[in-house]
């Protein structure tokens, strides 16, 4: 229970979850149970800021997925935020309306190491480290290194276990008419199997 002298600790992610995926899923799990969450919000990006393509879901059909992701465990919660907007948000303005939302709850904000290495490119980065603690997950073998530049910079390497997937070969194998189901939650499945999608130049 959260109070003045315990207050709420709530996790946020966000990415494209174009779709989510079995990685995605790792994240949230080890975040709850070593993170000691209350509370994990899941951000679905209209566009994200360092992405030239255009995601293949739609931001709804994106948003359905992470919403029935989020009906099978209580402390999840979908983040309609960005979605809303239909634009390209920064973390950082979006962390303020969560900080909006809850204020006094310790922020901490769930990133794969690949991300983490582009951190000198996020914009309002210092900005954002001031108001969220960062949780490193590997994604690879590659050992977490703090960009340079980025002081202070408030984050804990997790002891995650590796699991090779991305949203980028689950596209490849929708579009080629391919199973992914060894690749998404069964419920992530299901919502998949009644979605159209159109491919478009940039895939
Ligand atoms: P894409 O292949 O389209 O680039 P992605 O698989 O990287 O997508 P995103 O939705 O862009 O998925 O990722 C959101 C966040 O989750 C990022 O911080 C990313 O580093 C992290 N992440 C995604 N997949 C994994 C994974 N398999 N292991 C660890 N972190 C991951």
């Amino acid at each position: 229970m959260a109070s003045e002298n315990h207050p709420l600790r709530i996790g946020f992610f966000g990415g494209s979850f174009d779709p989510l995926h079995n990685g995605h899923l790792m994240l949230v799990d080890e975040a709850l149970r070593s993170g000691k969450l209350d509370k994990l919000l899941l951000c679905p990006a209209f566009h994200a800021p360092l992405r030239s393509e255009k995601p293949l879901l739609s931001g709804e059909q994106r948003l359905e997925m992470v919403r029935s992701l989020c009906a099978e465990l209580p402390e999840l919660e979908g983040f309609d935020y960005e979605i809303r907007q239909a634009r390209t948000c920064y973390t950082y303005e979006t962390l303020l309306e969560v900080r909006r939302i809850h204020p006094g709850a310790r922020l901490h904000l769930l990133i794969g190491n690949d991300q983490f290495q582009k951190l000198d490119q996020w914009k309002f980065n210092r900005e954002l480290l001031q108001i969220a603690h960062l949780l490193v997950f590997s994604r690879d073998r590659t050992e977490p290194v703090p960009p340079l530049g980025i002081d202070p910079l408030p984050h804990t390497v997790m002891n995650n276990p590796l699991v090779p997937i991305s949203s980028t070969e689950i596209r490849r194998r929708l579009l080629a008419g391919q199973s992914v189901s060894e690749l998404v939650p069964p419920v992530i499945h299901e919502k998949l199997k009644t979605m159209t999608f159109e491919q478009t130049t940039s895939l």
